[in-house]
C-alpha cells in the first residue's frame, strides 16, 4: 500500500495496464495467445497511427476488418467452408490470412515487394526486383541454379556485401509454431525465415557464391522477424541521411505503409469470402458494434491528425483540415461500399440466388450496419457541407475570406 502510494500515476498505470494484459493472455486460447502477442508488436499497430493519405490509406471496410481481427470479434457464428479453397473458414477468419486460393496472398507478396523495392530506391541502395541470373553453376554437374531467383529484391551493396531480400509472409497462429508464438512476439516469423534459409540449401548456395541471403519474413498482421526488422532500420536511416530527415520518422512511415499494404491484403481476403458466403453482418452483435468502430476510426484520425498538426507547428487548423479530408474519403467510400454492395444482391437476386425482396432488405440491413455517417441520402449533402466547409477554412488559411 505504501508501495503504491508513493508511485506516481504514470507508473500505477502502466501496472494496471501490463496486469490487465497478462491476465488477458493467461485467459486466451492458444491462438488467441499467439494472435495477441503479435499484433501487441510495432509493425502490427502502425496501422492504427497511418494518417490516411496515399500509401497509408485503408478503405474503412478494411480497416473495420482487421479492427476485428485486432480485437478478436468473431465474424461468424460458427466456423464454414472457405468458398475460394474448401479449407476452414473459422469464425474469426484468420483462415483468410493463409488461405492459398483466391490470389491475394501473391497480391500481398508483390505489394510489400515493391514497397520494399521503393524504399531501398529512396535510400539510394540501387535495387533491382526479381534480378535473374543471380546464382550461376559452379561446377558442371550443377543445372537449374541460373533459373533461381532467391532475391525478390537484390541490392547491390548492402552492409558491405551484395544481398538478396526474400521476402514472404506468414501466420502466427501456424500449428508448427503455435506454442513458441504464443510465448514470443514474432516466433512465427523467425521460424519460417529459418526455413527459407535451409529450403534447397539457398542461404548456403547464396553465401558461397558471395551473396548474402537475407529472408525478410513479416506476419499477417504486420508483425516483423528480428533479421528483417534490422534491415528497415538501416533502410530508413540511409533514406534519413540522404534527405536530410528523421531517421526514426521514416521508420515509423516506413512500418505503417508495409502494415497498410499486408492488412489491406488480409482484410480484403476476409470481406470477399465472407460476401461469397453471404455472412457479412448476420451477427447481431457485430451490427451493434460497427458504428462505434466507425466512430473509433473517427477518433483515431483525429488523433493523429492533432498529434500531426502540433508536430509540425501549425495550431489546429491543419489538423481540422486533414481530419475533414479523411471524413470526405469516408463518407465516399462507404457510399461506393453501399452501391457495390446494392449491385451484389441485385446480382444475387438475378442469378436466382435469394429473391429481390430479401436483397433489398439485405441492403438496406447492410447499410444500416455501416454506421451512423452511411445514410444513403444524407451521406452526398454531407460531403458537400464538409467541401463547403474545407473550402472556407483554405480561403481563411490563404487569407482570401
Ligand atoms: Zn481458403
Amino acid at each position: 500500500m505504501s508501495a503504491a502510494l508513493s508511485s506516481r500515476q504514470k507508473q500505477l498505470t502502466a501496472k494496471a495496464d501490463a496486469a490487465a494484459w497478462n491476465r488477458q493472455l493467461a485467459g486466451a486460447l492458444p491462438w488467441a495467445r499467439a494472435v495477441l502477442i503479435s499484433e501487441a508488436e510495432a509493425g502490427a499497430r502502425a496501422f492504427l497511427a497511418a494518417v490516411p493519405h496515399l500509401l497509408r490509406r485503408m478503405d474503412p471496410a478494411v480497416f473495420v476488418a482487421e479492427l476485428r481481427h485486432r480485437l478478436l470479434v468473431p465474424e461468424a457464428a460458427e466456423d464454414m467452408w472457405c468458398p475460394e479453397c474448401d479449407g476452414i473458414m473459422d469464425c474469426h477468419s484468420l483462415h483468410a490470412g493463409v488461405c492459398i486460393a483466391g490470389g491475394e496472398r501473391t497480391q500481398r507478396h508483390n505489394a510489400v515487394r515493391n514497397l520494399l523495392c521503393s524504399w531501398a530506391d529512396r535510400a539510394g541502395l540501387q535495387p533491382e526486383r526479381e534480378r535473374p541470373g543471380l546464382l550461376l553453376p559452379q561446377r558442371p554437374g550443377e543445372v537449374g541454379l541460373e533459373r533461381r531467383r532467391p532475391a525478390d529484391v537484390y541490392l547491390p551493396s548492402f552492409q558491405g556485401s551484395p544481398t538478396a531480400l526474400d521476402v514472404a509472409v506468414t501466420a502466427c497462429q501456424r500449428m508448427e509454431t503455435l506454442t513458441e508464438a504464443g510465448r514470443h512476439a514474432g516466433a512465427a516469423a523467425a521460424a519460417y525465415a529459418r526455413t527459407k534459409e535451409s529450403h534447397l540449401d539457398t542461404a548456403q548456395i547464396c553465401a558461397a557464391q558471395g551473396v548474402k541471403f537475407q529472408p525478410m519474413v513479416l506476419e499477417s498482421t504486420g508483425t516483423w522477424e528480428p533479421g528483417a526488422s534490422r534491415v528497415l532500420w538501416n533502410i530508413a536511416r540511409a533514406a534519413a541521411a540522404r534527405e536530410g530527415s528523421q531517421a526514426a520518422l521514416l521508420h515509423s512511415q516506413l512500418l505503417q505503409e508495409l502494415c497498410v499494404a499486408a492488412r489491406s491484403h488480409r482484410g480484403r481476403a476476409v470481406l470477399r469470402r465472407r460476401a461469397a458466403l453471404g455472412t457479412d453482418c448476420t451477427n447481431q452483435v457485430l451490427r451493434a458494434a460497427e458504428p462505434l468502430l466507425f466512430w473509433l476510426y473517427g477518433h483515431v484520425l483525429h488523433s493523429t491528425a492533432i498529434l500531426f498538426s502540433q508536430r509540425a507547428g501549425t495550431g489546429h487548423s491543419l489538423g481540422e483540415l486533414l481530419l475533414l479530408r479523411a471524413t470526405v474519403i469516408l463518407a465516399r467510400d462507404t457510399l461506393k461500399l453501399q452501391q457495390q454492395w446494392a449491385e451484389y444482391s441485385q446480382q444475387k437476386a438475378e442469378m436466382g440466388v435469394e429473391d429481390a425482396a430479401q436483397a433489398t432488405s439485405t441492403t438496406v440491413e447492410a447499410v444500416q450496419a455501416l454506421g451512423p455517417s452511411s445514410n444513403t441520402s444524407a451521406a452526398p449533402e454531407m460531403q458537400l457541407d464538409v467541401e463547403q466547409h474545407l473550402t472556407q477554412l483554405l480561403q481563411r488559411e490563404l487569407g482570401h475570406a
